[in-house]
């Protein structure tokens, strides 16, 4: 559940990245249409500029023909009316020729200096024809120069033309390259519209099976949080329950401790000690009821995260000495539980109740594992950041392979036979140490002994 909760943050920013990438894309998408756009509408351009100057040319050379034959008109003919029309044409062939000069592309140097060469000729032509005019009008008998002239000018004529054609060429060169680049250009947008609005569409699929899987985790999630708090409220119900029945169990134990150890004070007197074996069966079977009750509840409470937990300063040395009579008062172990203080450490701020938990838990295990002539000891010791206490018998042992699921509650090791137990008492030391912040280790060998080390921190210690 808390991986699934931890995963939350990490779907959440892929879902941001998907959006973002879907952005991207179209903002790439709509940038190169822009581009792909004004390259189109600059080659439409510099198609429409290139038949212009296809157009002027063909006009040029439409006024150049028509002002060589009014010319001749006028010289061959006397025609006043073909003089006015050669001057006509001549504006006109010059202001094509300045349009031409205006609409030839900027770039092309060769076409530049093409022009100028036309221009040269141009000039050169209308000179020669002027000079044919002015000299019909002075002289209408010189043949033989017109003629000369006329020559002239149909050789520089040729030169034009060829001149005009060079032009040609190349501006339909430019128109050809125009309109291939137009096609390019809109192929090229086509493209990239289609593949923008496929990865768009494959990212925005892609994000639909993300929000649709978070969709349903959200809903696993949410049936784990109302089975969480079934389970909260099971567990509190359960707390409830064995406190109370703890409770109604407490009061008539004590009675039976009560009334025994009266029934044992008036006896002694009356009959001798072996007769008393019935009576201390009596004590010992209530204690130990009661001992188990402490721990179910304890366990109970711990599982449910209410293991009440009031450390106070108390003298650890008086509180082994006490226990360690206590126990031996249980009349269970025939010989005695030695303690013995390595430390300096004498006070503690440990909590009472969870001390004793632990303590009786592992020194009743000593006693219940080890025959009754061996010696059962519990040791406490002090570390610069902890406090120790160590309970050593030389018992039957814990198997290795079963030493780390015995503070598992129910747990028991194959080899415990028939001594009784219930395989909780390891499981709530466990919970009474981890509730100290503190650890629980095991060194056992089989046949040999066991020792149990528990380690509460200093944070809980005072020297
Ligand atoms: P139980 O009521 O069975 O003693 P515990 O939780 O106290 O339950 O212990 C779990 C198991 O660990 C026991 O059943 C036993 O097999 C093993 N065990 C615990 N303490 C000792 C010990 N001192 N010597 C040998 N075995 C032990």
């Amino acid at each position: 559940m808390t991986r699934q909760l931890m995963k939350w943050p990490f779907q959440g920013k892929w879902i941001a990245a998907g959006f973002g990438l879907t952005l991207l894309f179209m903002g790439l998408v709509i940038f190169a249409s822009f581009n792909s756009t004004n390259e189109i509408k600059q080659g439409a351009n510099q198609v429409q500029d290139t038949y212009q100057t296809l157009n002027t040319l063909t006009n040029f050379s439409a006024a150049m023909t028509s002002a060589e034959s009014a010319r001749r008109g006028y010289i061959f003919l006397g025609n006043r009316q073909d003089l006015q029309r050669y001057q006509n044409e001549v504006i006109n062939m010059q202001s094509e020729l300045r349009l031409l000069k205006r609409q030839i592309h900027p770039t092309s140097s060769i076409q530049q200096q093409r022009v100028a060469q036309l221009n040269l000729l141009v000039n050169q032509r209308l000179a020669l024809l002027e000079q044919s005019i002015q000299l019909y009008q002075k002289d209408k008998t010189a043949l033989q120069t017109q003629t000369d002239i006329t020559d002239r000018s149909i050789q520089l004529r040729g030169e034009i033309m060829a001149a005009i054609a060079n032009i040609t060429v190349e501006e339909k060169r430019y128109l050809q390259s125009s309109l291939e680049q137009s096609q390019y250009n809109i192929n090229l947008r086509i493209l990239i519209e289609i593949l923008g609005t496929c990865l768009s569409i494959v990212v925005i699929f892609i994000l639909g099976i993300i929000l649709e899987r978070q969709w349903i985790k959200r809903e696993q999630i949410e049936s784990l949080k109302s089975s969480l708090a079934q389970e909260k409220k099971l567990g509190e119900l359960k707390v409830h329950l064995f406190s109370m029945i703890s409770h109604e169990f407490r009061t008539p134990l004590s009675v039976i401790l009560l009334s025994s150890q009266l029934l044992k004070e008036i006896l002694t007197e009356l009959v001798d000690e072996k007769q008393l074996k019935n009576l201390y069966r009596i004590q010992s079977s209530a204690k130990l009821m009661n001992h188990l009750l402490t721990d179910i509840l304890t366990l109970t409470r711990a599982e449910a995260g209410k293991l009440d937990y009031k450390p106070h300063l108390i003298n650890i040395e008086n509180f082994c000495l006490n226990l360690v009579e206590d126990l031996q008062l249980f009349g269970i172990t025939p010989y005695p539980i030695e303690f013995l203080n390595n430390g300096k450490c004498f006070r503690a701020n440990i909590d009472e109740k969870l001390l004793y938990s632990i303590l009786s838990n592992l020194l009743l295990n000593a006693i219940k594992y080890s025959t009754d002539t061996e010696k059962i000891y519990l040791i406490l010791n002090s570390e610069p950041e902890a406090i120790l206490f160590q309970v050593i018998d030389k018992g039957i042992g814990i198997p290795r392979g079963e030493q780390p699921k015995i503070y598992e509650p129910f747990y028991r090791c194959q080899n415990v036979e028939n001594i009784v137990g219930t395989g909780l008492g390891l499981a709530v030391v466990k919970k009474c140490v981890e509730r100290h912040q503190g650890e629980i280790i095991v060194e056992s060998d089989v046949g040999v002994g066991t020792t149990f080390t528990v380690k509460i921190p200093h944070i809980n210690v005072l020297k």
